[in-house]
């Protein structure tokens, strides 16, 4: 039987319906509107997209958002002047930095300016050392929204087989995580794996994150599996396709999430639900309101 496909633009629009609810709560409650400020140096035109789209979700659930344009050839200092200002400012709660940077600037550094209880992409070294004791504050949001799908689905994740395809800082490495933190046996592959079907074909719940085009076949997996596409190709023709030749994955899989309407409407919506929850922890910190002072931490 054909697997089923998992809606990720449907599970997000029901997300952004319930966080949309709990901002405006916030407000009712604190007067706090939520803020994001998305700074975005150099002209990548990828990244100007991904930056519009999410000025465009802020706005959905009532996220007042602003966004900061930097030429490519901004120093790291003026870059960095701006992460602080926006670190000390009261209605800020959370600061993203579009990635890719131009090469001149030293990610660590940027990403490190800013205020670990802002950082809504879980990418500050604290956040990162949070999620790999299982003390996460802000889940990085691509594979925060993988367990939300997973979750949705009702796939049991304990004392599974998980095999995660890639494993770079934003992705594979932290979806890695996320696995093992919910008890999963987790297998990471990457570019330098020797035969990478002898690992996929193990796994229960398979996660490919690789930007390889048909890198996963139907032979590849196993019967039954659940198949979590991260990836996004654009192939020549304009086409978007993930990592997995869906029509052959899809005959071996029980469940599939496909490209587009997958993974990629989930990850803008975590950058929202990681923004509300920031400014919700902010107005329990100031207010010290009862029923916001146990404002509650993800869990991944
Ligand atoms: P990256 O280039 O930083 O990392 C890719 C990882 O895949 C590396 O660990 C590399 O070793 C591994 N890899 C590359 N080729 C491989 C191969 N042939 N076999 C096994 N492993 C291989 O990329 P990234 O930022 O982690 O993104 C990965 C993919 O996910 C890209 O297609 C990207 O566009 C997509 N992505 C999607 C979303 C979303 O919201 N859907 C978000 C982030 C990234």
């Amino acid at each position: 039987m054909p697997a089923s496909i998992i809606d990720g633009q449907a599970v997000a629009a029901a997300m952004r319906e319930q966080y949309r609810l709990r901002s405006a709560a916030l407000f009712e409650q604190t007067g706090t509107t939520p803020g994001l400020a998305v700074i975005m140096a150099g002209d990548d035109p990828a990244s100007r997209i991904y930056v519009s789209k999410k000025i465009q979700a802020c706005a959905s659930v009532g996220i007042a958002s602003r966004k900061f344009l930097f030429p490519a050839d901004v120093t790291q200092a003026e870059l960095i002047r701006q992460i602080e200002d926006l670190s000390a400012d009261p209605g800020i709660h959370g600061i993203l930095v579009q990635l890719p940077l131009p090469k001149h600037l030293d990610i660590k550094a940027v990403l490190g300016a800013i205020d670990r209880d802002k950082d809504v992409d879980g990418f500050h070294l604290y956040n990162v050392g949070g999620l790999v004791i299982g003390e996460t504050v802000f889940p990085p949001c691509t594979p925060y929204g993988v367990m939300h799908l997973l979750d949705h689905v009702g796939v049991e994740i304990a004392g599974r087989n998980a095999v995660v395809v890639g494993a770079s800082n934003i992705v594979g490495k932290p979806m890695a995580l996320m696995l093992m933190q919910r008890e999963a046996t987790v297998s990471v592959c990457h570019a330098r794996t020797r035969d990478l079907a002898q690992f996929t074909i193990l796994a229960d719940i398979l996660i490919v994150a690789a930007g390889c085009p048909n890198l996963i076949v139907g032979p590849m997996v196993k019967s039954g599996a659940v198949v979590i596409d991260v990836g996004i190709n654009r192939l020549p023709g304009g086409k978007l396709v993930g990592d997995c030749d869906f029509d052959s994955v899809a005959k071996r899989a029980s469940l599939i999430s496909p490209v587009p309407g997958g993974v990629g409407p989930m990850t803008v919506t975590m950058l929202l639900v990681n923004t509300i929850a920031a400014a919700e922890r902010a107005a329990a910190r100031r207010t010290a309101a009862p029923s916001l002072r146990s404002a509650d931490l993800p869990a991944v």
